[in-house]
């Protein structure tokens, strides 16, 4: 068997369950923009005008888009989904960051959040699917259950979004938000590539993190396809019989096997490895599988972010300070990068899929 896997396998059959009536306007390229303004019988340097606004200025909404005329943005219009991401709501916290939920053009929501650091420096985290088809033991995004992928003009417009409402690009973006990226491979590879592209939104590659639940078949994807992005697996165990407490069979790989994608992946990107450990206690707080970890982490060249679990839906407990810190000094010791993540004002929505899974709950209650 070659290296590379077939994208089907790698997206293991899921596709859009939700058809776009028309293209997004944040997913246009230059060719594409020249392609519509030369169909509508406009002036050439039209184009430009159109890609600038979208790529440069992170604008889809045709009527701000002051040097087109009533007629052509009348026709952006009905080419294609104009702001097809819309603020449902918007948590800002004392310390700044802010969580918000976004609803889709088909009513789905999905989450996103702007993160600042001390420094200044601000983190986007973006989602990649309405719901997650993994369904994680400890995750609220998993239990809310799946409902579709992103488009990539989904993807693209959150970040323009979220651009547009601080009024200036991310220092970095991880895709940590609500779904497994990996499983929604092309959506995500294009959103990315577009968002990358340095004549047009322009974010370094670099300062982009792929977190995925350990879809081997996606790593080796993306090992493939080259582009400098980061990436950050979610071990949550040392090994495979604990990992499956917490992952369902269906899309759980083994741990040899992410080992070995993600050393492919360092060799064809050379960038970052972290593995993610959601901390849960008594299921992998003990300081022999921070022994563990520390191996496998020294074997893949990776660091550690230790994730204090944040609780979702009850059925696991966050170990206390004193554990999470045994647990960390045990990593230390063994020479192994390690951050522990600090919390966010998110309070009780700061997991992945908390807002999400509240705004459902409160939809069905009122229905
Ligand atoms: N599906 C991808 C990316 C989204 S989840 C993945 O699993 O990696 C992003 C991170 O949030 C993952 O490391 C995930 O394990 C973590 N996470 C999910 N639910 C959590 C919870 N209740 N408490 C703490 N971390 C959680
Ligand atoms: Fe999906 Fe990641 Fe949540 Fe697991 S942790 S259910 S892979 S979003």
């Amino acid at each position: 068997m070659t290296e590379k896997t077939n994208l089907k396998t790698a997206t293991s059959g899921i596709s859009n369950s939700s058809s776009a009536p028309k293209p997004f306007l944040a997913a246009i390229t230059p060719a594409q923009a020249k392609d519509f303004i030369e169909k509508n019988g406009e002036s050439t340097y039209r184009a430009k005008q159109l890609y600038d606004w979208v790529a440069g200025k992170w604008i889809t909404d045709p009527a701000a888009m002051t040097n087109l005329p009533a007629s052509l943005k009348e026709k952006i219009r009905e080419n294609f989904l104009c702001s097809a991401v819309r603020i449902e709501q918007n948590n800002e916290c004392a310390d700044g960051s802010r969580k918000l939920l976004l609803s889709l053009f088909d009513g789905e929501t999905v989450e996103c959040a702007l993160i600042p650091a001390l420094d200044g420096r601000m983190t986007f985290c973006l989602s990649t699917q309405v719901g997650c088809p993994v369904a994680c033991a400890f995750c609220a995004s998993g239990s809310a259950g799946f409902v579709r992928n992103l488009h990539a003009g989904e993807i693209i417009e959150e970040y323009l979004l979220c651009c547009r409402l601080i009024g200036k690009a991310p220092d970095n973006v991880v895709i940590m938000g609500v779904g497994e990226p990996l499983l929604n491979y092309s959506n995500l590879i294009e959103a990315l590539d577009t968002i990358c592209t340095p004549d047009g939104i322009g974010l370094a590659a670099r300062r982009v993190t792929i977190s995925t639940s350990g879809w081997t078949p996606g790593i080796r994807n993306l090992a493939e396809h080259g582009r400098q992005w980061n990436l950050a697996v979610s071990l949550h165990a040392p090994d495979d019989k604990v990992r499956a407490l917490l992952i369902p069979s269906k899309y759980r790989r083994d741990i040899k096997d992410i080992i070995a994608a993600c050393k492919l992946h360092r060799q064809a990107t050379g960038r970052l490895l972290t593995f993610e450990y959601v901390m849960l206690a008594g299921i992998n707080d003990f300081p022999e599988q921070a022994v563990r970890l520390a191996r496998l982490a020294a074997e893949a060249d990776a660091k550690v972010n230790l994730i204090p679990y944040n609780k979702a839906n009850g059925a696991f407990e966050r170990p206390s300070k004193e554990a999470i810190k045994k647990f960390e000094n045990n990593l230390k010791a063994a020479r192994i990068p390690v951050t522990v993540r600090v919390e966010k004002g998110f309070d009780s929505s700061a997991a992945c899929g908390q807002l999400r899974s509240s705004a459902e709950t409160r939809k069905r209650k009122q229905s």
